[in-house]
């Protein structure tokens, strides 16, 4: 990937003690590739290769840094620039309602994060409404229904009967007549660019004439992410980017891209399906994760967020009084990795150099597995969870079934805590107690 690629830029560099044309060259070929790797579209690397060699070659190496540091530094600073150089925030000034217009194709995560934007403003104190136009998706609409009512955050009525500018119009009468401060519009989505859809959308702004129009786009969709922005970007004045599933993007080329592309800055991250999970985007922060320096700072932050303190204390507690070690206790324990972020966004963070060490597991495969066992887990009754010995080969049949697996993999989640369970209590005297609480703080 191409934080690992970089990192051997760093390495083949660091023996030398200047900063050579050559060695800027033999550097650069490598950034190229790894950038063309990293799902970076063509002309952004050009534009990206040709600026930095111009400014590693006028660089006079500082006496604290190696080349390979030097040649980083300089990718560093270009790479936040390419990002947009500092954080932009939304823009809500507006005759309230100020109005915000989702655009995007069919799971982009406009719905999901409409409703995550509704949660940061409501936090905000500001008076929220929901709307959806998407008349074309079956549940689309009851989709930001249920997320609002989890948020408890207004949404306006809409159905899937009616015509998308007629959603419009009335829920922004209803909005003006709510005093509403913000109506956050979620539209529909086809799976490709298609006329239809960009007519519609258009003309949802212009009737709409939103203060913010906002293109969401998938991380994960690499280059084809560059053609959606461009396409969205020529058909609709965008004031801002959200890119989404960040969690799952192993490379990171699409921030590097749509940026470029459309002229617009990514204003959040989506960074997990949940609520919660939309940050501020931070070109230097995400230069520095994409150059694998490590944003430790920021999942040390987020390990402070959401680990629940409590909890961590109770397990910890539970194993010091070497009581037994159920099933619900594994299922805490997994889903409080999973609250940091899980294991991708984990291994994300670490220094290159830490995270090299854990390589060998596929982050997603690792937060893959941990859902899966979340669900199985879920599928047993309570006194199976208590008393994990009594599941015998009727009981696991009706797991399986219910949490849509195999056999085998109740098996196998079955011997799991079992050696989990084991573990927990080997430690249970020594120092796995305080390990847990040491977690906590
Ligand atoms: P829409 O069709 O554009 O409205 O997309 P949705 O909001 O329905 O999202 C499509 C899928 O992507 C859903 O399963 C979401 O849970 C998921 N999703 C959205 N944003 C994120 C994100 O930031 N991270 C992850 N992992 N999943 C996301
Ligand atoms: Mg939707």
């Amino acid at each position: 990937n191409l934080t690992d690629r970089l990192q051997g830029v760093i390495k083949t560099l660091r023996g030398q003690a200047r900063l050579t044309e050559e060695n800027i060259s033999d550097a650069m070929r490598e950034v190229r590739m790894a950038l063309l790797e990293a799902d970076v579209a063509l002309p952004v690397v050009k534009e990206f290769i040709a600026q930095v060699k111009q400014r590693a070659q006028g660089q006079e190496v500082l006496q604290s840094l190696t080349p390979g540091q030097a040649v980083i530094q300089v990718v560093h600073d270009e790479l936040t620039e390419l990002m947009g150089k500092a954080n932009v925030g939304l823009n809500l000034a507006a005759v309230a309602p100020a109005i915000i217009l989702m655009a995007g194709l069919q799971g982009s995560g406009k719905t999901t994060t409409s409703a995550k934007l509704a949660k940061l403003l409501k936090e905000q104190k500001k008076k929220v409404l929901l709307a959806s136009a998407d008349v074309y998706r079956p549940a689309a609409i009851e989709q930001l229904k249920t997320l609002a009512k989890q948020l408890d955050v207004d949404c306006f009525d809409s159905n899937a009967t009616q015509k998308p500018l007629d959603i419009a119009a009335a829920a922004l009468d209803f909005a003006k007549r709510g005093y509403y401060d913000v109506i956050i519009f979620d539209t529909a989505g086809r799976l490709g660019i298609d006329e239809a859809m960009m007519a519609e959308i258009k003309a949802l702004h212009t009737l709409l004439n939103p203060i913010e129009t906002l293109f969401v786009v998938d991380a994960m969709q690499g280059q084809d992410a560059v053609n959606t922005a461009k396409a969205f970007g020529d058909t609709l004045p965008l004031t801002g980017v959200i890119l989404t599933k960040l969690d799952g993007d192993s490379r990171g080329g699409a921030a590097l891209s749509v940026r470029h592309i459309t002229g617009k800055p990514i204003k959040f991250v989506g960074v997990s399906e949940k609520v919660d999970g939309l940050e501020p985007f931070h070109p230097e922060r995400m230069a520095s994760r994409i150059l694998g320096m490590g944003d430790v700072l920021s999942l040390i932050e987020q390990a402070h967020k959401n680990v629940d303190m409590a909890e961590a204390q109770k397990l910890a507690d539970k194993v010091k009084s070497g009581k037994n070690f159920d099933l619900d206790d594994f299922k805490a324990q997994m889903s409080q990795m999973r609250k940091m972020g899980g294991m991708g966004a984990l291994m994300d963070k670490m220094p290159a150099q830490m995270a090299g060490m854990a390589n060998k597991m596929n982050p997603d495969d690792a937060d893959k597995a941990i859902r899966r066992i979340e669900g199985i887990i879920n599928s047993m009754t309570a006194l199976e969870r208590r008393k994990p010995e009594l599941i015998k080969a009727t009981r696991k049949k009706r797991i399986a079934d219910g949490s849509g697996v195999q056999v085998q993999e109740v098996n196998r989640l079955l011997k799991q805590f079992e050696e989990t369970q084991k573990m927990m209590k080997m430690f249970a005297k020594g120092g796995m107690a305080k390990m847990m609480r040491n977690m906590g703080n």
